[in-house]
């Protein structure tokens, strides 16, 4: 499955947690671009100007990362996706990725939140983690470009009947319940 939404909605906290329940890995591209920024790979370098600029890291770069991270043999019985895809582009690759594989999507959950809501949380975000793109200029960036080119990607996955939209606003604990309980009719 897919946890799509703006940043600062709780997907990283909710896929960790729908990951536990569901015993399947979270795969957050996030993570892995920040893993290599600190460790200072090649990937890494490619990607933190884009990050530093709440800019997109070029779609090559990504589905390249995506689908390695994909072959990997914990992947092969089913994973989330946190922060992928996020362009149209991301959306084909994902698509080829997963005929290749024999495997398909089971749901995408759109988490909503709004703007200032999101604006506070990532704020807070800034004072407890530090993240270098968390601050005001970077973060009106992000949801900029995430309004631009991922809000989008909603329509397209309710189209093929795969949106599940769940209210982001609340209690973790909540809205956990929420996602599992929108799940339930989908994951058989
Ligand atoms: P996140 O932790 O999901 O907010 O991602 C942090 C940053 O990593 C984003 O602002 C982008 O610069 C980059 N990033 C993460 N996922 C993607 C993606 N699917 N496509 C392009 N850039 C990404």
């Amino acid at each position: 499955m897919v946890l799509l939404g703006p940043p600062g909605a709780g997907k990283g906290t909710q896929a960790a947690r729908i990951s536990d329940r569901l015993a399947v890995p979270a795969i957050s591209t996030g993570d892995i671009f920040r893993a290599n920024v600190a460790e200072q790979t090649e990937l890494g370098r490619r990607a933190q100007r884009y990050m530093d600029a709440g800019e997109y890291v070029p779609d090559e770069v990504t589905n390249a990362m995506v689908r390695d991270r994909l072959g990997q043999s914990d992947a092969t019985g089913g994973f989330l996706l946190d922060g992928y895809p996020r362009t149209a582009d991301q959306v084909a690759e994902l698509d080829g990725m997963l005929a290749d594989a024999g495997q398909r999507l089971d749901a995408v959950v759109e988490i909503t939140a709004d703007t200032d809501e999101v604006v506070t949380r990532l704020l807070r975000r800034a004072a407890e983690q530090g993240r270098p793109d968390d601050t005001e200029v970077v973060i009106r960036r992000r949801l900029e470009v995430y309004a631009e080119q991922t809000a989008p990607l909603a329509d397209l996955y309710a189209e093929r009947d795969l949106l599940v939209q769940v209210d982001g606003i609340g209690e973790v604990d909540e809205v956990t319940d929420r996602i599992m309980t929108a799940l339930e009719p989908r994951l058989g």
